[in-house]
C-alpha cells in the first residue's frame, strides 16, 4: 500500500550541497567556494560562472524551468520571482538553457512593494539580492513546475538591509569574532571560527480544508474570530504524545519526505497539548541555514496539507481557550574545532570558561531583556505571552538547580573569588559536579531555560521567522564577549581577573535568574520588585530597538544602522495596524453578513413558535423567554457592530503609524471584544442547523 523510501537515498535530493559541487566542480573553483564559505569575501567572476553553470545543469538534470533569488523580505515570509533559463534562439531557432555567474550573485528585483519603513523613500535606492553562498541553493517542486532557490540577502543599493537574513548574518559575524575572543583567553587558538547553532521546534493545528473554506476568519486572519468552546478542549490532556490519528500520520509522512529531500533534518514529530495541534523538531544547525529551513519547513507545512485536504495553521492563537502554538529557539555556540561553549564541560579549564559563558549570557539578558522580548513579538504572539499558556512576556532565565547552586556559591562564598594561596587559586568551583544534562528540571515555564547543552528561547510565535531572536541573542552575547575581553585581555593575572569578572557579573545580573513557576501571578509582582521590564505587546516592545541602548549595541558590531532600526520599529506599528485591520474588517463582515443574519432568521423561528403555542392554547413562556434571551444579544452584537465599523473607520483614517497601531491595539481590539461575546454566547443557544460557520468542536476534533 504505502511506497518504501529510503531516507539516505532521498536526503538532501533537492539541494545542492558541497558534495555535490565539490563533485562537479573543479579543483580550484571548488576550493574557492569553499574558502569564501568559510572566510567571507567575494567569488571572482571567473568561479560565479563556473558555480553557475555547473548549478543550472544540475537544476535542469532535475527537472527545473526556472529560477529564483529566495529572499526574506520584512514581511516575515519568504519572497520569489521566478526566471526561466530560456535565452534568445540563436539562428537555427535552437535554445541552450543560460545562467551566469552576474545571475547567480546578485539580482534585482522590483522591491517597491515591500515593507522598507521608509528606508527606500529617504535613500532612492532600489533593492538587490546577494547569493548567501552558506546556505545551499535547493529544488522547490510545485505545480508551477520545479524552481532552483537560492537563498540571498536582500539590501537596499546603499547597503541597508531590507530583509531579515543580512542583519542575522551580521550578528553571526559579531558573535564569532567576540567569542574567538574569548576562547583564546583559554589558549583554544586552533579554533578559527564560532558559529551559532539553532533547532527550532515549530507547532502547528491542521484543520479539514473543507471546514476552513467556510471560515473567513481562517481565511483571512489566520485565526478563529468567533467562536464558543467545544464541548470537549485540551482539559483531558489526551492529545499531547497521544497516537496520532492516520489522516494526520499521512500528512506527517508526505511531510518528512519532502523535507528530506530538501536536506531539512526533520527529526521529531508528535501531538501537542491542543487538539489538532502539532509539533515538527528538525537537528539543529548553523543559524543562518536553520532559519532558512525554518522558512521552508514552514511553506512546505502549508503545501503538504492542501495536498492532503488540510490547511496548516501556523497562527499563534488559531483558537480561544486552547494552547495556541509557539516555536522554541534552542540556541547554542560551537567552535569550529568542535567545542560547544555552552556544555559545562569536565575538566576545570572547560568549567570556568563555561561559567565564564554564562555570566556573559546572563548580562547580556539582563541588560537587553527588552530586545529579546521584542525579537520575539509579532501580532498574534500577543495572544500568548503572559496569557498563561506561554512564558510570560517577562524575560527571566531558568538554570536548573544544580546550576543554579553554582551560581549562588560563586556569589555568596568568597572561595569563589581571587583568593590565592600558595600561587593557585582557589576557585571554590574547580569543577562542576558531574553535571548532568538530563536532570535538569524541565521547566516549561521559563522563558529562556539551560537545557545541558544549549539555551532553549522559548517565547518565539509559531508564525515568525526566527530570524530576529537569533540576530537579537547573537548581538546581545557578542556585545558582552566584546566588554569582557576587552578587560581580560589587559588583565596582568589573567585567572584572577577571570574569577572576579565572572563573580562580578553573576552577581550584578542574578536578578534575571529566576528557576520558580513562570505562570504564576507572584512572579509577575517579583519581576516588578527586580525591576525587571514586563512588556506586553508587540507595539509596546517596537521602540526598545531604537533606545540609546539599542542603537549603540547594533551600531557597533554593524548589525543595523539607527535608520535601519527606525524603519523597523515603523515597519511593526504599520503591520500592526495592517493586520488588526483585515481582523476588524472580517469580523465586521462576518457578523454582518453570516452571523447577524442566521440569528434574526432563528428570531423568527422563535416567534412563530411561540405565537402558534400561544393559538394552541398552551404556555409560550419558555419561547419567549429564549427569544428574549436571543433578541437582546442580537441587539448588542448589532451595537457593537456598528461601534466597530465606526472605530475601524476612524483608525484607518489615522496619519501618524505609531499613534494608529496603539489606536488598534487599545480602541479596535475592546471594540473586536465586544462583538465577540455575545456572538460566542449566541453560539450556545442558538439552533446548530442554522448556526453559519463550523464551531470550534468541528474545526479541531473533524480531522
Ligand atoms: P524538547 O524535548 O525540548 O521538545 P525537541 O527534540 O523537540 O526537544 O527539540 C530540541 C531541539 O533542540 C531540536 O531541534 C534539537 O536538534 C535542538 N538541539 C539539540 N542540541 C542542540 C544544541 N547544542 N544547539 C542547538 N540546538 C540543539
Ligand atoms: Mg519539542
Amino acid at each position: 500500500m504505502s511506497e518504501v523510501f529510503n531516507v539516505e537515498e532521498i536526503f538532501g535530493q533537492n539541494l545542492f550541497t558541497l558534495s555535490k559541487m565539490k563533485e562537479r566542480l573543479p579543483k580550484n573553483v571548488y576550493k574557492e567556494v569553499v574558502n569564501v564559505m568559510n572566510n567571507g569575501g567575494e567569488l571572482s567572476m571567473g568561479a560565479a560562472n563556473v558555480v553557475a553553470k555547473e548549478m543550472k545543469d544540475w537544476a535542469v538534470e532535475h527537472g527545473a524551468t526556472h529560477y529564483t533569488h529566495w529572499f526574506q523580505p520584512l514581511t516575515g515570509i519568504t519572497a520569489e520571482k521566478h526566471d526561466a533559463f530560456v535565452t534568445h534562439p540563436d539562428e537555427s531557432g535552437r535554445m541552450l538553457t543560460e545562467f551566469s555567474g552576474k545571475e547567480l550573485i546578485k539580482g534585482e528585483p522590483d522591491a517597491s512593494s515591500f515593507p522598507s519603513g521608509g528606508l527606500r523613500a529617504t535613500f532612492e535606492a532600489r533593492g538587490y539580492t546577494a547569493w548567501d553562498i552558506t546556505s545551499p541553493a535547493f529544488l522547490k517542486e510545485s505545480t508551477c513546475g520545479t524552481i532552483l532557490c537560492i537563498p540571498t540577502a536582500f539590501c537596499s543599493y546603499t547597503g541597508e538591509a531590507l530583509d531579515k537574513k543580512t542583519p542575522l548574518l551580521r550578528s553571526m559575524e559579531a558573535l564569532s569574532e567576540q567569542a574567538l575572543r574569548i576562547v583564546r583567553l583559554f589558549g583554544n587558538t586552533g579554533a578559527t571560527k564560532i558559529t551559532a547553532s539553532v533547532g527550532p521546534e515549530q507547532e502547528y493545528f491542521l484543520v479539514d480544508e473543507k471546514l476552513y473554506m467556510e471560515r473567513t476568519d481562517l481565511m483571512f486572519a489566520g485565526r478563529t474570530l468567533f467562536g464558543a468552546p467545544a464541548p470537549k478542549g485540551q482539559e483531558m490532556e489526551d492529545h499531547y504524545f497521544g497516537v496520532i490519528r492516520e489522516r494526520v500520520g499521512a500528512y506527517m509522512k508526505d511531510l518528512n519526505e519532502e523535507l528530506w529531500k530538501l536536506g531539512v533534518t526533520a527529526k521529531t514529530q508528535h501531538n501537542e497539548v491542543a487538539p489538532a495541534q502539532h509539533e515538527l523538531a528538525p537537528i539543529y544547525e548553523t543559524a543562518n541555514i536553520a532559519v532558512d529551513h525554518n522558512q521552508i519547513v514552514m511553506e512546505t507545512m502549508k503545501k503538504v496539507a492542501t495536498k492532503h485536504s488540510m490547511r496548516c495553521l501556523l497562527h499563534e492563537k488559531p483558537y480561544a481557550g486552547v494552547n495556541g502554538s509557539g516555536k522554541h529557539n534552542n540556541w547554542s555556540i560551537t567552535t569550529d574545532n568542535g567545542v560547544n561553549l555552552l556544555d559545562p564541560g569536565e575538566t576545570p579549564n572547560e568549567n570556568i570558561q563555561f561559567l565564564l559563558v554564562l555570566a556573559c549570557i546572563m548580562k547580556a539578558v539582563d541588560t537587553h531583556a527588552d530586545l529579546l522580548r521584542q525579537s520575539a513579538s509579532d501580532v498574534g504572539n500577543d495572544h500568548r505571552l503572559g496569557a498563561n499558556e506561554a512564558p510570560p512576556a517577562i524575560i527571566s532565565i531558568f538554570l536548573g538547580e544544580q546550576l543554579e547552586d553554582v551560581v549562588s556559591q560563586l556569589i555568596e562564598t568568597g572561595a569563589a573569588t581571587s583568593v590565592k594561596e600558595g600561587g593557585k587559586l582557589l576557585t571554590g568551583v574547580k569543577t562542576l559536579p558531574d553535571f548532568q544534562k538530563d536532570a535538569t528540571d524541565r521547566n516549561r515555564t521559563s522563558p529562556f531555560a539551560f537545557t545541558g547543552n544549549k539555551f532553549e528561547f522559548r517565547m518565539v510565535g509559531s508564525a515568525d521567522s526566527i530570524a530576529s531572536p537569533n540576530t537579537t541573542l547573537n548581538a546581545i552575547v557578542a556585545e558582552a564577549f566584546c566588554e569582557a575581553a576587552d578587560i581580560l585581555e589587559k588583565a596582568d593575572d589573567l585567572e584572577v581577573a577571570i574569577h572576579d569578572l565572572i563573580k562580578e557579573y553573576m552577581t550584578k545580573h542574578q536578578r534575571i535568574i529566576f528557576n520558580g513557576n513562570g505562570y504564576a501571578d507572584e512572579w509577575v509582582e517579583e519581576a516588578e520588585k527586580r525591576g525587571l521590564p514586563n512588556i506586553k505587546s508587540m507595539i509596546e516592545a517596537a521602540e526598545t530597538l531604537t533606545t540609546d541602548k539599542a542603537v549603540r549595541l547594533f551600531e557597533k558590531f554593524r548589525i543595523f544602522t539607527k535608520v535601519e532600526l527606525e524603519s523597523r520599529e515603523e515597519i511593526i506599528y504599520e503591520t500592526y495596524a495592517k493586520t488588526i485591520n483585515i481582523e476588524a474588517l472580517t469580523m465586521i463582515d462576518m457578523a454582518g453578513k453570516q452571523i447577524i443574519p442566521a440569528v434574526v432568521k432563528y428570531t423568527k423561528m422563535l416567534a412563530d413558535t411561540a405565537n402558534a403555542v400561544k393559538e394552541a392554547g398552551a404556555d409560550a413562556s419558555m419561547q419567549v423567554e429564549l427569544l428574549k434571551a436571543v433578541s437582546g444579544k442580537l441587539a448588542a452584537m448589532q451595537a457593537a457592530l456598528t461601534e466597530l465599523k465606526k472605530v475601524e473607520a476612524q483608525a484607518s483614517a489615522m496619519a501618524d503609524v505609531k499613534a494608529q497601531a496603539f489606536f488598534y491595539k487599545d480602541t479596535v481590539k475592546v471594540v473586536m471584544e465586544k462583538l465577540r461575546t455575545p456572538a460566542d454566547e449566541l453560539e450556545m443557544i442558538v439552533d446548530k442547523d442554522i448556526w453559519p460557520i463550523p464551531t470550534y468542536g468541528e474545526l479541531m476534533f473533524e480531522i
